[in-house]
């Protein structure tokens, strides 16, 4: 476990990593600290990863309390089925961990497998299973020849680490057992893997018009709106695009280390990011014609797009934005709100990569000071007042600070339902601010009380 505990939070290929020594290297990657798991565990983390594989089961073996902790708690959206909707759990008593479940968990999945009739079973290990000693790999393989399906291991007990770290057990658990068990019938001219996009209110949806009018064709999705079969010919891409780094980098590398299948990173959030992304893919691919093609589509879309906005940016200009979220979006949100007009004045980096945080800096031109790292209601507020804000992005959970301040708000986080990415996003996120800028319930919160006036 230890060996592959550190061979999952080694992560060679990050840019900060290049210039460690070979001692600093297997250390990479934050390692949890006590509480770590108070924002999710890894098993949470794996959870997340698969749960967007919509046609398949997803079977949680552990006390029932582990399935209330995730399910059903981001906005993920899915074409191809419903399962990510349900929560199947073992459900395993006192009586289970004393005598062992593992009899109960094939049960379990013959009885999904027979009465739902999923494309695949992915089978997640918990704290209680793990502790317990259960062999799940071996009881995914019996079951699996027994019901004619793939039945897919998961190893993540939640108390191995972070979510961060069960995002990489979801990665290796496809790399190990999904990928390239599959042949695809076909896969265009140029063929990608779109990894760590999960469909968040729809967002794919925004993003795949773009691939498709530029002629890229996006062979498999990790896994927003993943049908399972997908994810089995990943391995025939020609190229990775990484859309949120620090969860899914893994298997990019796993790809290019095993089926020498390249990848960059790039983000759908903003115009220039937009152009940005589909240029580093047509340099993967070394094509003029995909080059011309991106030059006329992304200028076309730019114009179209300015047209739309037109109606909201003299509200949004020069209006001061404090940025509160996590990961890709604390970076790649500054360069779409600085495209709309707005100035940030701090971006968090709380669950940043070093990566994330080199592209926040680079946005305020290497001035730390705009980095914030922590920050509680009460700092969050602060910093409201002192640069005099006119809004805060950030997730749901900082709602009622905004409330208690009085200060416009916008959900940008996984729980929201509104999707911001590619062209579409631009505009949608651009109304939304507006709205919320203008919502007239500021100029009352801000009024004084009838007993104050008189
Ligand atoms: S896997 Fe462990 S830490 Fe995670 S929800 Fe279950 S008991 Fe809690």
């Amino acid at each position: 476990m230890k060996l592959r505990l550190q061979a999952l939070v080694n992560e060679p290929d990050c840019d900060h990593n290049q210039s460690k020594t070979e001692k600093q290297k297997k250390e990479a990657c934050k390692k949890p600290t006590p509480g770590a798991t108070a924002g999710g565990c890894a098993f949470d983390g794996a959870q997340i990863v698969l749960l967007p594989v919509a046609d398949a089961a997803h079977l949680i073996h552990g006390p029932i309390t582990c399935c209330g902790h995730s399910y059903n708690n981001r906005g993920t959206r899915s074409t191809v089925g419903d399962m990510h909707t349900y929560g199947f759990t073992t459900d395993i008593s006192e009586m289970d961990i004393i005598m062992g479940s593992e009899s109960k968990l094939k049960e379990s999945i013959i009885y999904i497998a027979e009465k739902y009739k999923p494309k695949a079973v992915f089978v997640y290990s918990t704290c209680v299973t793990s502790m317990i000693g259960e062999d799940i790999e071996r009881v995914c393989e019996e079951a699996s020849s027994e019901v004619k399906l793939p039945v897919i291991p998961v190893d993540s007990p939640g108390f191995s680490g972070s979510k961060n770290l069960g995002n990489k057990f979801a990665g290796e658990a496809l790399i190990k057992h999904v990928v390239g068990t599959a042949e695809p019938e076909d896969i265009g001219k140029f063929p990608i893997n779109l990894i760590g996009e999960y469909n968040i209110a729809g967002e794919l949806w925004q993003v795949e018009p773009i691939f498709k009018a530029v002629g890229i064709d996006i062979l498999s999705k990790m896994t927003g709106n993943a049908a399972y079969e997908e994810l089995c010919f990943a391995d025939k891409a020609k190229a990775s695009v990484v859309i949120c780094s620090r969860a899914l980098i893994y298997i990019a590398r796993q790809l290019k280390e095993t089926h020498g299948i390249p990848y960059i990173e790039g983000s759908f959030y903003g115009m220039k990011q937009i152009k940005e992304t589909l240029l580093k893919i047509a340099s993967i691919f070394e094509s003029k014609e995909l080059e011309k093609n991106i030059e006329s589509y992304t200028s076309k879309m730019e114009k179209e797009t300015y047209k739309q906005l037109k109606p909201y940016l003299p509200a949004l200009k020069n209006k001061k934005v404090l940025v509160y979220t996590g990961g890709v979006k604390s970076w790649s949100v500054l360069y779409q709100l600085e495209e709309l007009g707005m100035e940030v004045i701090k971006s968090s980096t709380r669950k940043s990569t070093e990566e994330d945080i080199e592209r926040i800096l680079e946005h305020f031109d290497g001035d730390e000071s705009a980095l914030m790292p922590k920050g509680d209601g009460k700092t969050i507020l602060n910093l409201l007042k002192e640069h005099n804000a006119s809004l805060l992005l950030a997730g749901g959970r900082n709602m009622y600070t905004a409330m208690k301040g009085q200060v416009p708000f916008l959900d940008v986080n996984q729980e929201r339902l509104f999707a911001y990415a590619g062209y579409e996003g631009m505009v949608e996120l651009a109304k939304h601010i507006t709205y919320t800028l203008e919502s007239p319930v500021f100029e009352v919160a801000h009024s004084k009380a009838p007993w104050e006036v008189a």
